[in-house]
């Protein structure tokens, strides 16, 4: 429904902008120009119309990937060449200003785009959304994550951990390591989550940054994506270790058992206590990669390569691994009580 209501927008629009954004024509068409200007969160004065922009791209290309929608993926191209067209003129400091303000996962859709389409000319837009002042020193291995907005970077570095496997660049899987490994060890809490008041502080030393607004759930959220590129790459232990502790102490944590409200921050503060978003009145991104959350459960429980299983979460669940005509079986009331029983048959 809503990929047919966007696509009447699309048309309406004819020049295949969609967008609800307050006065978006407007500062696209001036960002066009090369009037670019930006204090982080704001574009022209918009409030971070290509990070919301993100995730219209991102709802077409699960729509496509998820139901085989093809008339996602068109309105999808359609929107990937406004963007291209918007961008093209643009010189590279042109660029870093705009690059300036947080746009979410855009590179990441971007290159998705380009495999789902087969169209490397999006691959080419996804790598003009590369951010030379949080990724180059990452690449260089120097942690220059103190004072920033964390989860405007992580998105970035989801995105280069994409890029690697389409490209076969080793700089971006240096990046998606190194970052990956500085913020799990040296940024995050107990809970597997990270920042307060949504930013990074000095490495290793949560102990002297408590607060009320500790661990945006959004981070964990984008961390836990990086973390399954990583595991795919090369699986280990700590990695999945890590996807435990942040999917139990931080998301399920998130949410409320009885209505399902989630939290914003989760606390971490002395006393403190969770804040659940109401039911109409209150929502913020955490509420929308919220959503995913939760019916996200079952996305990482089990990876294979050619010849072997690997079993990542104790979670309850079944799995028919078509190609070797295996249905495996898992039972348990983890992290209840610390059994786990696991039936393997041959499918029938
Ligand atoms: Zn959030």
């Amino acid at each position: 429904y809503i990929v047919e209501e966007l696509a009447l927008c699309q048309e309406a629009d004819g020049t295949g902008l969609i967008s609800g954004i307050p006065r978006g024509k407007a500062i696209f068409q001036e960002v066009k120009e090369g009037k670019i200007y930006s204090q982080g969160f704001d574009l022209n004065g918009g409030w971070v119309p290509l990070y919301t922009m993100h995730k219209v791209f991102a709802g077409l290309r699960d729509a496509y990937l998820h139901t085989d929608n093809e008339k996602a993926l068109a309105v999808e191209t359609k929107l990937g060449l406004w963007l291209e067209d918007m961008v093209k003129d643009l010189s590279e400091e042109q660029m870093d200003e705009l690059l300036k303000c947080e746009f979410g996962g855009m590179a990441e859709v971007l290159a998705d785009l380009a495999v789902h389409t087969g169209e490397m000319r999006f691959f080419a837009l996804s790598e003009r959304f590369y951010h030379k002042e949080v990724l180059d020193p990452l690449a260089d291995k120097k942690d220059a994550l103190a004072g920033k907005h964390a989860n405007t970077q992580i998105p970035k570095v989801v995105a280069a951990a994409r890029q690697y496997e389409i490209s076969g660049n080793e700089t971006y899987k240096e990046i998606s390591e190194y970052f990956w490994n500085t913020v799990v060890h040296e940024h995050s809490y107990v809970i597997g989550g990270n920042s307060l008041n949504e930013h990074f502080g000095e490495a290793g030393k949560q102990n002297d940054r408590l607060g009320e607004n500790t661990c945006e759930t959004c981070n964990s959220y984008n961390m836990l994506k990086l973390t399954k590129h990583l595991f795919r790459w090369k699986p280990t232990a700590e990695e999945g270790d890590y996807y435990e502790r942040a999917l139990y102490n931080h998301i399920l944590a998130s949410q409320h058992p009885g209505d399902g409200s989630v939290c914003y921050f989760v606390s971490l503060d002395m006393g403190g206590h969770k804040k659940y978003n109401s039911k109409f009145d209150s929502f913020t991104c955490c509420v929308g990669s919220g959503m995913e959350n939760h019916a996200s459960h079952g996305n990482a429980i089990y990876f294979h390569d050619e010849s072997k299983l690997y079993i990542n979460q104790y979670i309850s669940s079944r799995l028919e691994w078509k190609e070797m005509g295996v249905v495996v079986e898992q039972k348990t009331a983890y992290p209840k009580n610390g059994r786990i029983r696991i039936e393997i048959a041959a499918s029938a």
